[in-house]
Protein backbone atom coordinates (compact mmCIF):
# COMPACT_ATOMS: atom_id res chain seq x y z
CA UNK A 1 0.00 0.00 0.00
CA UNK A 2 2.50 2.49 0.71
CA UNK A 3 4.24 1.50 -1.83
CA UNK A 4 1.56 1.99 -4.79
CA UNK A 5 0.86 5.35 -2.93
CA UNK A 6 4.98 6.44 -3.45
CA UNK A 7 4.08 5.61 -7.36
CA UNK A 8 1.14 8.27 -7.34
CA UNK A 9 3.69 11.47 -6.11
CA UNK A 10 3.91 13.79 -8.98
CA UNK A 11 5.95 16.88 -9.51
CA UNK A 12 6.92 19.51 -11.34
CA UNK A 13 11.09 19.57 -11.34
CA UNK A 14 12.59 22.20 -12.34
CA UNK A 15 16.61 21.83 -12.71
CA UNK A 16 18.99 24.94 -12.84
CA UNK A 17 22.35 25.23 -14.51
CA UNK A 18 25.33 24.04 -12.51
CA UNK A 19 27.78 26.49 -13.58
CA UNK A 20 25.39 29.51 -12.30
CA UNK A 21 25.98 27.85 -8.81
CA UNK A 22 29.22 28.78 -6.35
CA UNK A 23 30.11 27.38 -3.78
CA UNK A 24 29.11 29.00 -0.62
CA UNK A 25 26.47 31.03 -2.59
CA UNK A 26 24.31 27.50 -3.29
CA UNK A 27 21.90 27.34 -0.58
CA UNK A 28 20.99 31.04 -0.94
CA UNK A 29 20.70 30.87 -4.61
CA UNK A 30 18.40 28.26 -4.04
CA UNK A 31 16.45 29.77 -1.57
CA UNK A 32 15.90 32.67 -3.86
CA UNK A 33 15.03 30.52 -6.29
CA UNK A 34 12.15 28.84 -4.37
CA UNK A 35 10.97 32.18 -3.36
CA UNK A 36 10.67 33.00 -6.86
CA UNK A 37 9.09 30.44 -7.76
CA UNK A 38 6.49 30.35 -5.18
CA UNK A 39 5.43 34.16 -5.99
CA UNK A 40 5.41 33.25 -9.72
CA UNK A 41 2.93 29.77 -8.95
CA UNK A 42 0.82 31.92 -6.58
CA UNK A 43 -2.41 30.93 -7.30
CA UNK A 44 -2.26 27.09 -8.50
CA UNK A 45 -2.52 24.08 -6.46
CA UNK A 46 0.83 22.92 -5.33
CA UNK A 47 2.74 21.68 -2.43
CA UNK A 48 5.56 22.73 -0.41
CA UNK A 49 8.53 23.74 -2.48
CA UNK A 50 11.57 21.14 -1.90
CA UNK A 51 15.16 21.61 -2.87
CA UNK A 52 17.16 18.68 -3.51
CA UNK A 53 20.90 19.20 -5.18
CA UNK A 54 20.13 21.10 -8.11
CA UNK A 55 16.89 20.71 -8.18
CA UNK A 56 13.88 21.91 -7.03
CA UNK A 57 10.75 19.74 -6.59
CA UNK A 58 7.07 21.20 -6.45
CA UNK A 59 4.49 18.76 -5.36
CA UNK A 60 1.31 18.84 -7.67
CA UNK A 61 -1.96 17.32 -7.12
CA UNK A 62 -3.70 16.95 -9.98
CA UNK A 63 -2.59 18.01 -13.91
CA UNK A 64 -4.95 20.29 -15.51
CA UNK A 65 -3.09 23.14 -14.38
CA UNK A 66 -0.18 22.07 -15.94
CA UNK A 67 -0.49 24.39 -18.87
CA UNK A 68 -0.81 27.08 -16.44
CA UNK A 69 2.28 25.44 -14.62
CA UNK A 70 4.24 25.83 -17.87
CA UNK A 71 3.43 29.07 -18.85
CA UNK A 72 4.46 30.61 -15.10
CA UNK A 73 7.62 28.95 -15.32
CA UNK A 74 8.73 31.34 -18.37
CA UNK A 75 9.05 33.56 -15.77
CA UNK A 76 11.30 32.19 -12.90
CA UNK A 77 14.88 33.00 -14.31
CA UNK A 78 16.97 30.32 -12.82
CA UNK A 79 15.25 27.55 -13.98
CA UNK A 80 17.41 26.10 -16.63
CA UNK A 81 14.88 23.02 -18.07
CA UNK A 82 11.91 21.17 -15.88
CA UNK A 83 9.43 18.50 -16.03
CA UNK A 84 7.35 16.50 -14.80
CA UNK A 85 8.37 14.02 -12.26
CA UNK A 86 7.27 10.97 -10.55
CA UNK A 87 8.35 9.45 -6.77
CA UNK A 88 8.73 5.85 -7.25
CA UNK A 89 10.34 2.62 -5.62
CA UNK A 90 13.68 1.40 -6.52
CA UNK A 91 12.75 -2.21 -8.10
CA UNK A 92 12.33 -2.91 -11.54
CA UNK A 93 8.84 -3.11 -10.93
CA UNK A 94 8.34 0.02 -9.37
CA UNK A 95 10.14 1.67 -12.37
CA UNK A 96 8.06 0.40 -15.27
CA UNK A 97 5.39 1.22 -13.08
CA UNK A 98 5.92 4.30 -12.94
CA UNK A 99 6.94 4.82 -16.50
CA UNK A 100 3.57 3.61 -17.13
CA UNK A 101 1.85 5.76 -15.00
CA UNK A 102 4.21 8.77 -16.79
CA UNK A 103 3.47 8.28 -20.14
CA UNK A 104 -0.27 7.68 -19.21
CA UNK A 105 -0.17 11.36 -18.13
CA UNK A 106 2.09 13.25 -20.92
CA UNK A 107 1.31 10.87 -23.62
CA UNK A 108 3.78 8.76 -26.00
CA UNK A 109 7.17 10.07 -27.20
CA UNK A 110 6.83 12.47 -29.87
CA UNK A 111 9.63 10.92 -31.47
CA UNK A 112 12.20 8.80 -30.64
CA UNK A 113 13.52 8.13 -26.75
CA UNK A 114 15.96 7.46 -24.97
CA UNK A 115 16.76 6.47 -21.11
CA UNK A 116 19.06 7.64 -18.89
CA UNK A 117 19.62 6.65 -15.70
CA UNK A 118 21.94 7.64 -13.11
CA UNK A 119 22.77 6.20 -9.93
CA UNK A 120 23.49 7.60 -6.80
CA UNK A 121 22.95 4.12 -5.09
CA UNK A 122 26.30 2.66 -6.28
CA UNK A 123 25.03 -0.72 -4.51
CA UNK A 124 22.19 -1.04 -6.78
CA UNK A 125 22.08 -5.05 -8.22
CA UNK A 126 22.09 -3.37 -11.68
CA UNK A 127 24.08 -1.27 -13.45
CA UNK A 128 22.95 2.03 -15.05
CA UNK A 129 23.44 0.84 -18.86
CA UNK A 130 21.64 -2.54 -18.13
CA UNK A 131 18.72 -0.69 -16.23
CA UNK A 132 18.98 2.09 -19.15
CA UNK A 133 18.06 -1.02 -21.61
CA UNK A 134 15.34 -2.56 -19.63
CA UNK A 135 13.16 0.40 -19.06
CA UNK A 136 13.62 1.02 -23.00
CA UNK A 137 12.72 -1.85 -23.91
CA UNK A 138 9.66 -1.78 -22.00
CA UNK A 139 8.64 1.67 -23.41
CA UNK A 140 9.52 0.23 -26.61
CA UNK A 141 6.97 -2.53 -26.46
CA UNK A 142 4.22 -0.41 -24.63
CA UNK A 143 4.34 2.93 -27.32
CA UNK A 144 6.21 1.19 -30.50
CA UNK A 145 8.66 4.46 -30.13
CA UNK A 146 12.28 3.97 -31.53
CA UNK A 147 15.33 4.43 -29.63
CA UNK A 148 17.51 7.13 -30.50
CA UNK A 149 20.55 7.11 -27.92
CA UNK A 150 22.59 10.00 -29.70
CA UNK A 151 19.33 12.56 -30.60
CA UNK A 152 16.72 11.23 -28.91
CA UNK A 153 13.58 13.44 -29.40
CA UNK A 154 12.81 12.81 -25.63
CA UNK A 155 14.96 11.32 -23.01
CA UNK A 156 13.45 9.83 -20.08
CA UNK A 157 15.84 10.42 -16.78
CA UNK A 158 15.93 8.15 -14.11
CA UNK A 159 17.58 9.40 -10.99
CA UNK A 160 18.06 6.24 -8.45
CA UNK A 161 18.67 7.34 -5.00
CA UNK A 162 18.82 5.04 -2.14
CA UNK A 163 15.13 4.38 -0.85
CA UNK A 164 13.11 5.92 -4.36
CA UNK A 165 13.41 7.15 -7.88
CA UNK A 166 12.73 9.51 -9.57
CA UNK A 167 11.62 9.48 -13.06
CA UNK A 168 11.51 12.59 -15.64
CA UNK A 169 9.51 13.05 -18.61
CA UNK A 170 9.72 15.10 -21.62
CA UNK A 171 11.81 18.09 -20.41
CA UNK A 172 11.09 21.89 -21.47
CA UNK A 173 12.99 24.18 -21.79
CA UNK A 174 13.82 27.09 -18.85
CA UNK A 175 14.14 30.92 -19.58
CA UNK A 176 17.45 30.26 -17.74
CA UNK A 177 19.63 33.02 -16.34
CA UNK A 178 20.25 33.88 -12.58
CA UNK A 179 17.26 34.15 -10.34
CA UNK A 180 16.10 37.43 -9.74
CA UNK A 181 17.71 38.70 -6.69
CA UNK A 182 21.17 36.47 -6.62
CA UNK A 183 22.92 39.95 -8.08
CA UNK A 184 21.34 43.19 -5.85
CA UNK A 185 19.28 45.99 -7.37
CA UNK A 186 19.21 48.34 -10.22
CA UNK A 187 17.37 51.23 -11.04
CA UNK A 188 15.84 51.13 -14.66
CA UNK A 189 15.43 54.37 -16.20
CA UNK A 190 11.85 53.10 -17.86
CA UNK A 191 10.35 55.18 -21.01
CA UNK A 192 7.18 54.07 -22.57
CA UNK A 193 9.29 52.61 -25.53
CA UNK A 194 10.52 49.43 -26.73
CA UNK A 195 13.97 49.38 -25.56
CA UNK A 196 14.04 50.09 -22.00
CA UNK A 197 11.63 47.28 -20.96
CA UNK A 198 14.06 44.79 -22.96
CA UNK A 199 16.87 46.16 -21.30
CA UNK A 200 14.97 45.85 -17.96
CA UNK A 201 14.21 42.20 -18.66
CA UNK A 202 17.74 41.67 -19.33
CA UNK A 203 18.62 42.70 -16.05
CA UNK A 204 16.19 40.58 -14.21
CA UNK A 205 17.40 37.59 -16.28
CA UNK A 206 21.34 38.51 -14.79
CA UNK A 207 19.73 38.62 -11.22
CA UNK A 208 18.92 41.65 -10.68
CA UNK A 209 16.24 43.22 -8.72
CA UNK A 210 14.18 46.40 -10.23
CA UNK A 211 13.66 49.69 -9.37
CA UNK A 212 11.70 50.95 -12.14
CA UNK A 213 11.85 55.14 -12.88
CA UNK A 214 9.71 57.06 -15.57
CA UNK A 215 10.05 60.64 -15.99
CA UNK A 216 7.10 62.56 -17.65
CA UNK A 217 6.23 66.09 -18.92
CA UNK A 218 2.33 66.01 -18.01
CA UNK A 219 0.33 68.35 -18.00
CA UNK A 220 2.51 69.53 -20.93
CA UNK A 221 1.68 66.16 -22.96
CA UNK A 222 -1.00 63.62 -22.57
CA UNK A 223 -0.29 60.93 -19.72
CA UNK A 224 -0.28 57.93 -22.07
CA UNK A 225 3.52 56.97 -21.24
CA UNK A 226 2.62 56.99 -17.71
CA UNK A 227 -0.40 54.15 -18.39
CA UNK A 228 1.87 52.63 -20.38
CA UNK A 229 5.23 52.26 -17.78
CA UNK A 230 2.50 50.96 -15.12
CA UNK A 231 1.89 47.79 -17.70
CA UNK A 232 5.42 47.46 -18.57
CA UNK A 233 5.87 47.45 -14.82
CA UNK A 234 2.96 45.33 -14.23
CA UNK A 235 3.97 42.98 -16.61
CA UNK A 236 7.70 42.74 -15.86
CA UNK A 237 5.99 42.60 -12.13
CA UNK A 238 5.58 38.52 -12.96
CA UNK A 239 9.39 37.65 -12.76
CA UNK A 240 10.31 39.56 -9.76
CA UNK A 241 8.54 39.64 -6.08
CA UNK A 242 8.04 43.32 -5.17
CA UNK A 243 8.65 45.60 -8.13
CA UNK A 244 9.10 49.26 -7.73
CA UNK A 245 8.29 52.44 -10.00
CA UNK A 246 8.51 55.11 -9.74
CA UNK A 247 6.98 58.35 -11.51
CA UNK A 248 8.30 61.65 -11.52
CA UNK A 249 6.84 64.63 -13.31
CA UNK A 250 9.72 66.94 -14.91
CA UNK A 251 7.93 69.29 -17.10
CA UNK A 252 8.53 72.26 -15.30
CA UNK A 253 12.13 71.29 -14.83
CA UNK A 254 12.09 70.93 -18.82
CA UNK A 255 11.04 74.19 -19.10
CA UNK A 256 13.18 76.00 -16.97
CA UNK A 257 16.21 74.35 -18.64
CA UNK A 258 14.50 75.13 -21.92
CA UNK A 259 14.57 78.77 -21.34
CA UNK A 260 17.96 79.11 -19.78
CA UNK A 261 20.16 76.40 -21.93
CA UNK A 262 21.06 76.60 -25.52
CA UNK A 263 18.29 74.85 -27.47
CA UNK A 264 20.91 72.18 -29.32
CA UNK A 265 21.48 71.11 -25.97
CA UNK A 266 18.05 70.34 -24.05
CA UNK A 267 17.90 66.64 -24.73
CA UNK A 268 20.92 65.99 -23.09
CA UNK A 269 20.08 68.03 -20.34
CA UNK A 270 16.97 66.58 -20.14
CA UNK A 271 18.37 63.41 -19.71
CA UNK A 272 21.60 64.71 -17.38
CA UNK A 273 18.57 65.32 -15.09
CA UNK A 274 16.75 61.98 -15.42
CA UNK A 275 19.99 60.83 -14.78
CA UNK A 276 20.68 62.38 -11.69
CA UNK A 277 16.44 61.40 -10.71
CA UNK A 278 17.64 58.12 -11.22
CA UNK A 279 20.85 58.11 -9.18
CA UNK A 280 19.26 60.04 -6.02
CA UNK A 281 16.62 56.87 -6.25
CA UNK A 282 19.20 54.20 -6.49
CA UNK A 283 21.09 55.75 -3.35
CA UNK A 284 17.89 55.67 -1.45
CA UNK A 285 17.52 52.15 -1.96
CA UNK A 286 20.68 50.58 -2.38
CA UNK A 287 20.90 49.96 -5.77
CA UNK A 288 24.40 49.12 -7.27
CA UNK A 289 23.63 50.92 -10.67
CA UNK A 290 21.51 52.26 -13.50
CA UNK A 291 19.92 50.85 -16.41
CA UNK A 292 19.17 52.61 -19.92
CA UNK A 293 17.67 51.31 -22.60
CA UNK A 294 20.48 53.10 -25.01
CA UNK A 295 21.72 51.03 -28.26
CA UNK A 296 24.70 52.55 -29.88
CA UNK A 297 23.90 55.08 -33.00
CA UNK A 298 20.31 53.85 -32.87
CA UNK A 299 18.95 57.65 -32.59
CA UNK A 300 21.02 60.71 -32.74
CA UNK A 301 21.50 61.50 -29.03
CA UNK A 302 22.72 57.49 -28.69
CA UNK A 303 26.06 58.71 -29.64
CA UNK A 304 29.61 58.47 -27.78
CA UNK A 305 29.81 61.46 -27.28
CA UNK A 306 26.41 62.21 -25.70
CA UNK A 307 26.72 59.11 -23.67
CA UNK A 308 29.84 60.47 -22.04
CA UNK A 309 28.22 64.26 -21.94
CA UNK A 310 24.97 62.37 -19.71
CA UNK A 311 26.99 59.91 -17.82
CA UNK A 312 29.44 61.89 -16.10
CA UNK A 313 26.53 63.08 -13.65
CA UNK A 314 26.46 59.33 -11.73
CA UNK A 315 28.54 57.62 -9.64
CA UNK A 316 27.14 54.69 -10.17
CA UNK A 317 28.04 52.33 -12.92
CA UNK A 318 25.61 52.86 -16.05
CA UNK A 319 24.75 49.61 -17.89
CA UNK A 320 23.43 49.74 -21.46
CA UNK A 321 22.31 45.85 -21.57
CA UNK A 322 21.36 46.66 -25.36
CA UNK A 323 24.09 48.74 -26.48
CA UNK A 324 25.20 46.56 -29.12
CA UNK A 325 21.80 45.18 -30.38
CA UNK A 326 19.90 46.42 -33.35
CA UNK A 327 16.30 47.60 -33.50
CA UNK A 328 15.15 44.69 -35.36
CA UNK A 329 16.95 42.29 -32.59
CA UNK A 330 15.24 44.45 -29.72
CA UNK A 331 12.13 44.31 -31.38
CA UNK A 332 12.20 40.47 -31.91
CA UNK A 333 12.81 40.25 -28.15
CA UNK A 334 9.98 43.19 -27.03
CA UNK A 335 7.65 40.59 -29.63
CA UNK A 336 8.92 37.70 -27.23
CA UNK A 337 9.03 38.82 -24.05
CA UNK A 338 5.29 40.59 -24.68
CA UNK A 339 6.38 44.27 -24.04
CA UNK A 340 5.92 45.19 -27.94
CA UNK A 341 2.25 45.73 -27.97
CA UNK A 342 2.19 48.36 -24.86
CA UNK A 343 5.38 50.20 -26.70
CA UNK A 344 3.60 50.24 -29.72
CA UNK A 345 1.11 52.28 -28.17
CA UNK A 346 1.46 55.79 -29.12
CA UNK A 347 2.43 58.67 -26.90
CA UNK A 348 4.27 61.63 -26.57
CA UNK A 349 7.33 61.35 -25.15
CA UNK A 350 8.91 63.77 -22.80
CA UNK A 351 12.16 64.36 -24.37
CA UNK A 352 9.73 65.68 -27.52
CA UNK A 353 8.27 68.38 -25.65
CA UNK A 354 10.58 71.42 -25.40
CA UNK A 355 13.60 70.44 -28.16
CA UNK A 356 14.48 72.06 -30.81
CA UNK A 357 14.37 70.49 -34.51
CA UNK A 358 17.99 70.25 -34.38
CA UNK A 359 19.21 68.37 -31.20
CA UNK A 360 23.04 67.99 -31.10
CA UNK A 361 24.55 64.21 -31.35
CA UNK A 362 27.99 65.71 -30.31
CA UNK A 363 27.24 67.48 -27.00
CA UNK A 364 30.78 67.53 -24.79
CA UNK A 365 30.83 67.21 -21.61
CA UNK A 366 31.99 70.55 -21.41
CA UNK A 367 28.94 72.24 -23.37
CA UNK A 368 26.84 70.65 -21.30
CA UNK A 369 28.68 71.60 -17.59
CA UNK A 370 29.22 75.08 -18.89
CA UNK A 371 25.38 75.11 -19.70
CA UNK A 372 24.01 73.89 -16.33
CA UNK A 373 25.54 76.96 -14.99
CA UNK A 374 22.59 79.22 -16.18
CA UNK A 375 20.53 77.24 -13.84
CA UNK A 376 20.61 74.89 -10.58
CA UNK A 377 20.43 71.01 -11.65
CA UNK A 378 20.51 69.74 -8.21
CA UNK A 379 17.65 72.13 -7.02
CA UNK A 380 15.69 70.81 -10.23
CA UNK A 381 16.38 67.47 -9.24
CA UNK A 382 14.53 68.02 -5.85
CA UNK A 383 11.67 69.80 -7.05
CA UNK A 384 10.83 66.89 -9.22
CA UNK A 385 11.80 64.74 -6.70
CA UNK A 386 9.31 66.12 -4.07
CA UNK A 387 6.73 65.45 -6.86
CA UNK A 388 7.17 61.99 -7.85
CA UNK A 389 4.32 58.88 -6.97
CA UNK A 390 6.10 55.59 -5.56
CA UNK A 391 4.27 52.78 -6.58
CA UNK A 392 5.42 49.38 -4.53
CA UNK A 393 2.98 46.03 -3.14
CA UNK A 394 0.76 44.57 -5.51
CA UNK A 395 1.56 45.67 -9.33
CA UNK A 396 -2.68 44.64 -10.48
CA UNK A 397 -3.54 47.49 -7.82
CA UNK A 398 -0.98 50.05 -9.37
CA UNK A 399 -3.75 53.10 -10.44
CA UNK A 400 -2.54 56.33 -12.68
CA UNK A 401 -4.34 58.19 -10.82
CA UNK A 402 -2.15 58.92 -8.32
CA UNK A 403 1.28 60.06 -10.25
CA UNK A 404 -1.66 62.62 -12.55
CA UNK A 405 -2.11 64.23 -8.88
CA UNK A 406 1.37 64.52 -7.91
CA UNK A 407 1.87 65.98 -11.03
CA UNK A 408 -0.30 68.85 -10.71
CA UNK A 409 -0.70 69.24 -7.41
P1 LIG B 1 13.21 53.50 -25.50
O1 LIG B 1 12.64 52.66 -26.58
O2 LIG B 1 13.62 52.73 -24.29
O3 LIG B 1 12.36 54.69 -25.20
P2 LIG B 1 14.70 55.03 -27.35
O4 LIG B 1 15.35 54.31 -28.45
O5 LIG B 1 13.42 55.74 -27.60
O6 LIG B 1 14.56 54.07 -26.09
P3 LIG B 1 15.71 57.39 -26.15
O7 LIG B 1 14.35 57.97 -26.20
O8 LIG B 1 16.87 58.15 -26.67
O9 LIG B 1 15.81 56.01 -26.87
O10 LIG B 1 16.01 56.99 -24.66
C1 LIG B 1 17.20 56.34 -24.31
C2 LIG B 1 17.03 55.76 -22.93
O11 LIG B 1 16.81 56.79 -21.97
C3 LIG B 1 15.81 54.87 -22.80
O12 LIG B 1 16.06 53.57 -23.22
C4 LIG B 1 15.51 54.95 -21.33
O13 LIG B 1 16.35 54.08 -20.60
C5 LIG B 1 15.87 56.38 -21.01
N1 LIG B 1 14.67 57.23 -21.09
C6 LIG B 1 14.24 57.93 -22.15
N2 LIG B 1 13.11 58.59 -21.86
C7 LIG B 1 12.82 58.32 -20.58
C8 LIG B 1 11.77 58.70 -19.68
N3 LIG B 1 10.80 59.51 -20.07
N4 LIG B 1 11.80 58.24 -18.41
C9 LIG B 1 12.79 57.43 -18.00
N5 LIG B 1 13.78 57.02 -18.81
C10 LIG B 1 13.81 57.45 -20.07
MG1 LIG C 1 12.25 56.67 -26.07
Amino acid sequence: MGMRQRARHLFLIARVHEVALKGANRPWFMRTLVGNLEYALSGLPHGRIQVRNLRVLVPLSELESWPAFRERLDWVFGVSSYGLALETGTSVQSLTAGLDRLLELTGPPPGSFCVRVKRTNKGYPLTSPELERILGQHIQERTGAPVNLTAPTVTYRVDLLYDRALLTGEEYRGPGGLPVGVSGRVVVLLSGGFDSPVAAYRMMKRGCFLTLVHCHAYPYVRPTSIEKVISIAQHLGRYQPGMRLHIVPIGDAQREIALAAPPELRVVLYRRLMLRIATAIAHEQGAGAIVTGESLGQVSSQTLENMRAIGAVTDLPLLRPLVGFNKDEIMAEAVRIGTEPISRIRDDDCCTVFVPLHPTAHATLEEATAAERLFDPAALVQACLARRTDYDGDPATWDVSAALLAATG
